[in-house]
């Protein structure tokens, strides 16, 4: 069955990540020192590089395609909820080349950026905790 709760909108961070900085890394790190424990993310700027997951519901893991040329970002989005003691950035990006091809998946360690702007709307609210999820081998919410 579904579920839901109903979350508080609180403050808005706006902000830039470091030029050569791990998109996913300067995310966590803002949400760590911003105490930002539930949250949602958007973003757009460019990458020097990416490294994109996709989730293969039969394997049950992350296949991951590396993208070794600049990009833009056309659209980040995301979310921000616990895992293990720390806030958890879950982000996907959509990615343009020079020719206006996109390419779409799971952020993942590995995409370096050139520049990006975020703003992330924080939420209060009891903890959204990610646990192991047995049905999809994901770490999901457990509320
Ligand atoms: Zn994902």
């Amino acid at each position: 069955m579904a579920c839901f709760r109903k979350v508080r909108p609180s403050k808005v961070v706006m902000g830039k990540c470091d030029h050569g900085g791990d998109l996913l890394e300067e995310i966590a790190s803002l949400c760590e020192n911003e105490e930002i424990r539930l949250g949602r993310i958007e973003g757009i700027g460019a990458v020097a590089k990416a490294r994109l997951g996709f989730y293969d519901q039969d394997l049950r893991k992350y296949l991951y395609h590396s993208f070794d040329k600049p990009l833009e970002i056309a659209s980040l989005t995301g979310n921000i909820s616990m895992r293990e003691g720390k806030p958890f950035p879950h982000v996907h990006v959509t990615l343009s080349d020079e020719e206006g091809n996109a390419f779409g998946g799971h952020l993942a360690p590995g995409t370096i950026v050139f520049a990006c702007e975020v703003v992330i709307q924080v939420f209060e609210s009891p903890d959204f905790v990610r646990e192991h999820d047995e049905e999809t081998g994901l770490p999901l919410w457990k509320l």
